[in-house]
């Protein structure tokens, strides 16, 4: 089991990556992935990746180390979007389209991405609110071109009455399903270790909707 998505005291967590680390390795998890927030003015955040990747040590499992960019007008998007990225596993894009939390379109994400070589990936999105039925099938073939991830997350705090962001999507993964769209897991962990454990959710919805090629795409990349 592996969670792409938690978040440290360096940022919005409660927890040190050797605490996150203890419990991921007595609860069956083989790897995990810390993603703090990174130069947003909507949250604490850190502000240099140098200074970040430097508290990180050796593990008992693999770490990987990425981080979570606001894309909104809380961010200064040009200076967020530097070649300091590229010494991460993966980075993470919030708010992409999300108009409830003042996100930018997508397409102006496209002209930042030129210069980031590691896996990019979409983090707890609306999909079905934030892409409309009429352009869904030019996004996911942005989307598979140029190889941008889409995450399946399983925090409470994205929910709509009770149902996750992405069972609200379940039309966008059946068509990825049969595209070459990478597809990554996380909880977004801030406040409670257990959280880490709604990944299950996301392996079952994985298994139902035929993703497992998506994910592996994804995993092969790290
Ligand atoms: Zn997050």
């Amino acid at each position: 089991m592996r969670d792409y998505h938690i978040h440290t005291i360096l940022s919005t967590g409660l927890f040190t990556v050797n605490e996150i680390v203890e419990f991921a390795s007595r609860n069956g998890f083989d790897a995990i992935g810390i993603c703090d927030n990174y130069r947003t003015n909507r949250v604490r955040s850190i502000q240099n990746i140098d200074l970040y990747l430097s508290t990180f040590r050796d593990y008992s499992i693999r770490v990987f180390r990425s981080v979570e960019i606001d894309f909104s007008i809380y961010s200064e998007i040009d200076n967020v979007f530097d070649e300091n990225l590229n010494k991460l596993d993966y980075v993470l894009i919030e708010n992409v389209e999300d108009m409830r939390y003042s996100g930018h379109p997508f397409w102006m994400l496209l002209s930042y991405l030129d210069k980031i070589k590691v896996p990019v990936g979409l983090s707890h999105n609306n999909i079905a609110r934030n892409f409309s039925e009429k352009n869904i099938d030019d996004f996911i073939d942005v989307l598979e071109s140029r190889q941008i991830f889409i995450e399946i997350n399983t925090s409470d705090y994205y929910t709509l009455f009770g149902e996750y962001y992405f069972e609200l999507s379940s039309d966008f993964f059946e068509k990825i399903s049969k595209r070459n769209v990478p597809v990554s897991i996380g909880s977004d962990t801030r406040e409670k270790l257990e959280d880490m454990l709604t990944v299950k959710k996301a392996y079952q919805f994985i298994e139902k909707m035929n993703l497992k090629e998506n994910l592996k795409i994804f995993e092969e990349k790290l």
